[in-house]
């Protein structure tokens, strides 16, 4: 009877796999990276994504325009009228009441495997139960060298859901301007689009790739004004926002409106609509989406945005 039993489960086994593709989630985020800028820079492989996602490079941070908060904006799904991080000290902040979507994904799904490869330390504070975690400072080559853990990752581990941070772009922001006319921004820009494309060639070498449905997001924490960022301008809060995948078809989010507003104009919240960026998406969209897509119920997180699948 036991050899009965062991038979019926092997032979079924096969059937039940074919029925339904494994759910992957990967996040890919690079920081200072204004959405105008990165419209405007040639990057073949962001390009390729974007065919297959929703996407907007008239995407907004409509929190405070500095890291600590952007990222938690993005990694939690609220503001920080709920997270409480309110600059990149992270004192008295209230992660522990706002989750991040890794510890979300876990608690719901708990054979998936998390992880996050980061350059920027504090990403560590909001991102603080991975399975696997790979940080190292962004000085010293940083990027490239967790790059190329977060490849290897990719392309051999269950790599279930997963976060890959990237600092170069804000590092040259700060030192030569948040630009594309700037060479070195520029430059770093072009980088990130390599670093993107190693990664989906990582994912595409997967053994299991054709058992697989994966969802790619990719965005910003905050974009920038001259050499830096904090305030309420246009290139400060002109995000980018792009989600991509299997189950995605192609739809741009685009202003509407052609108020004219330069990058250097400031764009304080209640100001949004009057520049039709009030129905843009925002890095509060991110969480909602990506429990979208994975079937988990969002409604017990109190979140602030909205999934952007079907948009
Ligand atoms: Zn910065």
């Amino acid at each position: 009877m036991r050899i009965f039993l062991a038979l019926v489960v092997l032979l079924s086994t096969p059937y039940l796999v074919l029925a339904q593709n494994a759910k992957k989630v990967l996040f890919i985020g690079s920081d200072g990276t204004t959405g105008s800028e990165l419209r405007d820079i040639p990057t073949p492989n962001i390009d390729l994504l974007t065919e297959d996602a929703i996407y907007s490079y008239d995407a907004i941070n409509n929190g405070i325009t500095i890291s600590g908060p952007g990222w938690s904006n993005l990694f939690t799904g609220v503001l920080d009228k709920k997270h409480k991080v309110v600059g990149n000290s992270f004192e008295k902040n209230n992660l522990a009441n706002h989750p991040d979507f890794l510890q979300i994904i876990k608690k719901h799904i708990p054979h998936y495997e998390t992880a996050a490869f980061y350059t920027w330390l504090p990403i560590g504070i909001i991102l603080n139960e991975t399975d696997t975690r790979v940080a190292r400072r962004y000085a010293h080559g940083g990027d490239a060298f967790v790059h190329q853990i977060a490849q290897d990752y990719l392309r051999n581990e269950p790599a279930d859901a997963t976060v890959v941070y990237y600092g170069d772009v804000d590092i040259a922001g700060h030192n030569f301007g948040f630009y594309k006319e700037v060479p070195e921004y520029y430059r770093e820009v072009v980088q990130f689009d390599r670093y993107v494309g190693d990664l989906v060639d990582a994912i595409n070498a997967r053994p299991t790739r054709s058992k697989e449905d994966w969802l790619i997001v990719l965005s910003t924490d905050h974009g920038g004004h001259k050499t830096g960022h904090g305030g309420e301008t246009l290139g400060e809060r002109n995000i980018f926002l792009i989600v991509a995948g299997d189950p995605v078809r192609h739809s741009e989010l685009r202003r509407t409106n052609h108020r004219k507003l330069k990058m250097d104009d400031q764009l304080p919240l209640k100001r949004l609509k009057r520049y039709g960026f009030d129905t843009m998406p925002t890095q509060v969209d991110v969480v909602p989406t990506i429990l979208d897509f994975l079937e988990i119920p969002a409604d017990s997180y109190d979140l602030d945005g909205a999934s952007l699948l079907g948009r």
